[in-house]
């Protein structure tokens, strides 16, 4: 079944905004069983606007549109679809009372203008908007589909998650698709296609790899006419999958490294602490974004400077002898960390985050210690070192996936 999407906004154009609408939306059309053919960024150009909508309507099933259900004159989806469809938009009493509510909540008079989001045309009802003012459209004509949601992502992903999903998946029930995600460390992309050759270049399910900051992830899609019949075509393959890379799996779907780290600490009863130079606090940051991480995490010191390295419990003749950045002193960092916040494990984080090289070395040089009661031991990375914000994301990746397969072992 197909679909497209037409994200609205002249700052979609001018590149002030990136239209992440449009990939979150695009992520999640193909287990509704939709295939997205196109995305269209259109300015705040009626005209346009509903060129592009007319053409998207005419010939997909499904529209989604983004943006545009603001109050002011620039928000023009609304019009547009009336346009589309030839209606006339009128003032809804329901949606007109819901509105005054939302104002008088707030304690605030309702703005004139604000009366154009209380707008039906007869094709079209209201989905409702938990986040914000403007209520969403699902509008459909000679029977194609146009769902309009707002612009701003948190109130566009409530309502596709809580309204829009359940309404198509009523709506859809002759395909069902079932993804799963399995992610993969420590091997090459090229390797990992070899690998899992024996099920690649089947169309359902269908197997497919990516190459991402964290490793390889394959995905698997299948489609079947009911849930049942779909898991049964993705079940052996998953299994096949994680038999194959073993060890290298790290994780599955949305898992990120923190979770998976947080889960194996807390199974295990494990207590962690971190210090860490050049990710400046942001492994912590991370670690710290899991619900319940107070669970496991001592906490961190950011020991930005040789001093205070020291100060933490860095033996300095090692920072002399072999540098800041450097296996030694990766390792001594996770093991003071650990000796210092009284934990079971230590991460010690220390590099160059670049762009100009650290004591010789180049940027995107990264060492990553982890210590426990038994051993210090230090791993070597090379970033790419294009972006010093990336090469940070890439070490707090690393010490994850790095703590995790410490833990797993263990
Ligand atoms: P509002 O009621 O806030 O005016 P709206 O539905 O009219 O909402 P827009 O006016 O088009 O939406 O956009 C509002 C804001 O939402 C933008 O300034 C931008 O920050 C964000 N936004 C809009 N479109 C996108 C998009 N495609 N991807 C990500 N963010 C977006
Ligand atoms: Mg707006």
């Amino acid at each position: 079944m197909y679909a497209e999407i037409v994200a609205s906004g002249t700052e979609l154009l001018m590149g002030e905004t990136q239209d992440t609408n449009s990939s979150y939306l695009g992520a999640r059309l193909p287990a509704l069983g939709m295939e997205l053919r196109q995305i269209t960024l259109v300015g705040d150009d009626m005209e346009r606007y509903v060129e592009v909508l007319e053409r998207s309507w005419r010939r997909n099933p499904f529209t989604f549109t983004t943006g545009g259900l603001g109050p002011t004159v620039d928000d023009m989806t609304r019009e547009a679809i009336a346009r589309v469809f030839g209606e006339e938009p009128y003032v809804d009493a329901e949606q007109r009372q819901v509105l005054m509510n939302l104002f008088k909540s707030r304690g605030q008079e309702m703005p004139q203008r604000n009366i154009k989001q209380a707008w039906l045309v007869p094709s079209a009802r209201a989905i409702p908007n938990k986040m914000g003012t403007a209520p969403g459209w699902w509008a459909e004509k000679e029977g194609h589909v146009v769902i309009a949601m707002p612009g701003p992502p948190r109130e566009l992903y409530e309502m596709w998650e809580h309204q829009v999903v359940p309404q198509i998946k009523a709506r859809v029930k002759e395909s069902v698709v079932l993804t799963r995600t399995i992610k993969t460390i420590g091997l090459g992309e090229a390797l990992v296609d070899e690998m899992a050759t024996e099920v690649l270049g089947i169309e359902n399910p269908y197997v497919g790899t990516y190459a991402k900051p964290d490793g390889i992830y394959l995905r698997i899609i299948a489609r079947g006419k009911s849930e049942a019949e779909a898991a049964a075509l993705l079940r052996p393959v998953e299994e096949k999958l994680v038999r194959i890379f073993g060890k290298n799996v790290w994780g599955t779907d949305d898992e990120a490294p923190e979770e998976s780290v947080g889960t194996l600490l807390r199974q295990r009863g494990l207590t962690l602490a971190t210090m860490e130079s050049c990710t400046g606090g942001m492994l912590a940051n991370y670690i710290t974004n899991v619900a319940g991480s107070s669970g496991y995490y001592k906490g961190g010191i950011i020991s930005y400077t040789n001093e205070l390295k020291i100060a933490s419990g860095v033996p300095s003749d090692l920072i002399e002898t072999h540098g800041a950045v450097s296996e030694q002193v990766a390792a001594a960092m996770a093991q003071a960390a650990r000796v210092r916040l009284k934990a079971d494990v230590g991460i010690g984080v220390t590099g160059v985050a670049g762009p100009e090289a650290l004591e010789g070395k180049p940027p995107g040089t990264v060492y990553i210690g982890l210590a426990d009661a038994k051993e210090a031991k230090a791993t070597y990375y090379r970033f790419p070192a294009n972006d010093r914000t990336l090469v940070k994301r890439r070490a707090v990746t690393s010490a994850l996936l790095a703590l995790r397969a410490h833990l797993a072992g263990a």
